[in-house]
């Protein structure tokens, strides 16, 4: 086994592994930023370094999801959750409705969030088969009256990811809630109107939120919108109308020179889809004592859930899986059994030895 500074894998949902490269660099620039005398995270935002650092940072996000540039990028705080009520605050422009699409747990509570605001209307939903799929596009049904279209891309506790964009001709425009796959492989950012995401599952550190929005959308927030969340004012204000969580953008532009020295998003989707191929192959060829319920085409890159044929093991599995160095293997509540999360700062490394102790613990028990 073959462990980097003897760092335990870390198969943990979220907040996450981070490169080792990349908290490498920063416990080496902590107490002196490139020759300051000070941290990062004790300078001001709005001081000369700072600003060359944030539209650094900025650069190389849009660099790396190829970014349009009639889109405007934010770093704001809030997490995913907070996206929940800044998108249809931002986004309604005056109308009343919008449409949702549930495929899981973060679907749902973004739906939930919505009626706070609006008319929701689920057009589509995979609650009848336990949240296991997506549901085909072809059974959608949208309006072209809706304000915003919204889905979440990787469903981070159910484990089902769209592998391709759902698309209508009405004008409506897609949002998505990408907190945890963006950057895991190319996306075409053109086909949204809007894109979310918390930093803390494939990116950083928590308290950073991603927000990449198309320009046209803007200029109609809801008057109760909190100007701190407003993405006109803050796009206004290049993302700084108040202090940004600097240490976070910081740490996510070292993630993003870690991407892009690594290959970018191409290189990564290569590998993700390796290491996500390596997990579901050993669950599918163990004669059941695994499994996995996703739709074969559905299932995430990200996020494998898995199921013992007997759950009175998962106690054993996951203190087994300690003892091997391998951690945050439970699965979530909702659902229940297991789940590795594989982000790209997951090494193949660590699905390898992941693979091996599965393999092992299911013949001890064969
Ligand atoms: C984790 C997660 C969220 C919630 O993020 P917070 O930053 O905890 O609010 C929302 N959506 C998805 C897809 C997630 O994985």
């Amino acid at each position: 086994m073959n462990r980097t500074q003897n760092r335990t894998f870390n198969f943990s949902a979220g907040p996450a592994a981070l490169p080792t490269e990349v908290l490498i660099q920063a416990q080496a620039e902590l107490l002196d930023y490139q020759g300051t005398g000070i941290s990062i995270m004790e300078m001001s935002h709005r001081g000369k370094i700072f600003m060359a650092l944030a539209a650094e940072v900025e650069h190389d996000f849009r660099e790396l999801m190829a970014i349009p540039p009639n889109y405007k990028v934010l770093f704001l705080q809030g997490g995913g959750k907070g996206e929940f009520s800044f998108i249809p605050l931002n986004l309604l422009r005056g109308k009343n409705q919008a449409e949702y699409v549930n495929t899981g747990l973060w679907s749902t509570g973004a739906i939930k969030e919505a009626t706070k605001y609006c008319e929701v209307t689920t057009i589509a939903s995979s609650e009848d088969r336990n949240f296991t799929y997506v549901p085909d596009v072809s059974g959608w049904k949208p309006s072209k009256d809706a304000a915003f279209r919204h889905i979440c891309t990787n469903e981070t506790v159910h484990g089902v990811e769209y592998f391709s964009i759902p698309e209508f001709d009405d004008g409506v425009p897609l949002v998505a809630d990408m907190s945890s796959h963006i950057l895991s492989r190319p996306m075409d950012v053109s086909k949204f109107g809007c894109i979310y995401a918390g930093a803390q599952k494939n990116i950083g550190p928590s308290g950073l939120t991603m927000v990449i929005v198309r320009e046209d959308l803007l200029g109609h927030p809801h008057a109760m919108t909190p100007s701190v969340f407003d993405y006109t004012q803050q796009a206004k204000h290049d993302w700084m109308l108040n202090t940004p969580p600097t240490f976070a953008v910081y740490l996510a532009g070292l993630t993003f020179k870690w991407l892009k020295q690594n290959g970018g998003v191409e290189a990564m989707g290569k590998v993700n889809a390796a290491k996500a191929k390596q997990i579901y192959q050993t669950i599918d060829h163990s004669n059941g004592f695994y499994r996995n319920d996703v739709a074969v085409a559905d299932r995430s890159q990200m996020n494998v859930v898995f199921f013992l044929r007997d759950e009175q093991h998962n106690a054993a599995f996951l203190a087994g899986a300690e003892s091997a160095g391998l951690v945050g293997l439970k699965g979530h509540k909702a659902v229940g059994g297991l789940r590795a999360s594989i982000y790209n700062a997951v090494s193949p490394e660590a699905v390898e030895a992941l693979v091996l102790y599965m393999r092992a613990f299911a013949a001890k028990l064969a």
